[in-house]
């Protein structure tokens, strides 16, 4: 499918009017339907995967492989999956549904379905503690008339993107007006080790964490700078399970993990390493791919999980889309939170009309994918 953005979102790729994804649907003999969603995008630019590879991994490889499985924990998906290596966001999007369509089964929320997997405590708090992410932008100038606009909106956490030649002056100017706000920064691997020296000037502007400076699939270079820094590392792109989550931890190559359930291949993998960060006592927060409904009620079941104690990259539907593929839309609510919907499973209605909208705008959109 494709939907447009409310304005043009900087992707991986650059630029783009829409976003395109993979909604799955999963319906089983007593009539429960799950949603899951593949967040590939058209370029192997933030991950491997496309839609391309997408679909014909999900339509050769993964949806055979559950059809007609009787299926009673959603936690059996990885091993029915097994048989395909790789592919973590394919496989995200067909374990959600099967998640979703669990809990309506079981009459839970998808939220309590994920507590069912923890130890008791781990219960949901109803609500996830969100921030917001801000792109690039020309000037500083710029960036804190959006961070200024954000604030107004009631985000509590401002992210900003950074790069070489656009960070310790950055940060500095954003400091100077705004000396106490929950600060971020991301790097999306825009740096290597060869710029410790540089990066350590960060260290005093008060960050919540400096987000994945190094290479994308690095975790060892990162153990030699996070002890030159007194800013928390977070690592992102580079946490691709739960092995490498203890890796990067014992390894002290970050001492903040974020977990994007797609990048991970689902919420089993999650559920791993949100253990592993609650026996390490190690902060983590919920990243996302800009996802439509049904995926972003996962995510927002997840992150409503007390062993995530960070603000999470889920904003509220209205700062991508004017019309989601489901209702109601997600709202922040005071304190900088977006409550979980209360419904079974992901808690929110995906209306099937505007579905095939957007299957139909992807087919008009990108006809040179359509093979
Ligand atoms: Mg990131």
């Amino acid at each position: 499918m494709a939907m447009p953005f409310v304005e043009n979102l900087r992707t991986s790729f650059g630029e783009e009017p829409f976003k395109t994804a993979i909604i799955a649907a999963l319906h089983t003999d007593e009539g429960f339907t799950g949603w899951g969603e593949c967040g590939a995008e058209i370029h192997p630019g933030y991950s491997y995967e496309t839609m391309g590879t997408s679909m014909h991994v999900l339509s050769e490889f993964l949806a055979p492989a559950l059809l007609g499985k009787r299926i009673s924990d959603a936690t059996d998906v990885p091993a029915l999956l097994s048989a395909t290596r790789g592919h973590p966001l394919a496989k995200h999007a067909v374990e959600s549904a099967v998640w979703d369509a669990l809990a309506q089964a079981n009459g839970q929320s998808l939220a309590q379905a994920f507590a069912a997997h923890l130890p008791a405590g781990h219960e949901s708090r109803g609500y996830a503690n969100v921030g917001v992410s801000i792109g690039i932008k020309p000037t500083v100038e710029e960036t804190l008339a959006v961070i200024t606009k954000r604030l107004g909106e009631g985000y509590g956490r401002i992210k900003l993107k950074i790069q070489p030649g656009w960070d310790v002056e950055l940060a500095r100017g954003v400091r100077k007006v705004y000396p106490d706000i929950l600060l971020m920064l991301d790097a999306n691997s825009a740096y290597t080790l060869a710029d410790a020296d540089h990066l350590k000037q960060l260290d005093e502007f008060n960050l919540l964490m400096l987000e994945q400076p190094l290479g994308h699939e690095d975790i060892y270079q990162h153990s030699k700078l996070q002890p030159q820094m007194t800013t928390r590392i977070c690592l992102d792109e580079s946490i691709l399970s739960a092995d490498d989550t203890r890796m990067a931890l014992e390894l002290g190559a970050c001492k903040i993990i974020n977990l994007k359930p797609a990048r991970v291949s689902g919420y089993t993998e999650s559920l791993e390493i949100y253990r592993v960060c609650v026996e390490h006592n190690t902060p983590l927060w919920v990243g996302g791919l800009m996802e439509t409904g049904p995926g972003r009620a996962a995510n927002l079941a997840f992150a409503s999980l007390p062993g995530v104690t960070l603000p999470c990259d889920i904003s509220a539907t209205s700062r991508y889309y004017a019309q989601d593929l489901s209702e109601p839309p997600f709202e922040l609510q005071p304190g900088s939170r977006i409550n979980v919907p209360t419904g079974l499973g992901i808690g929110v209605h995906v209306y099937e009309d505007r579905v095939r909208a957007a299957a139909a705008l992807w087919r008009e959109q990108y006809p040179y994918q359509q093979s």
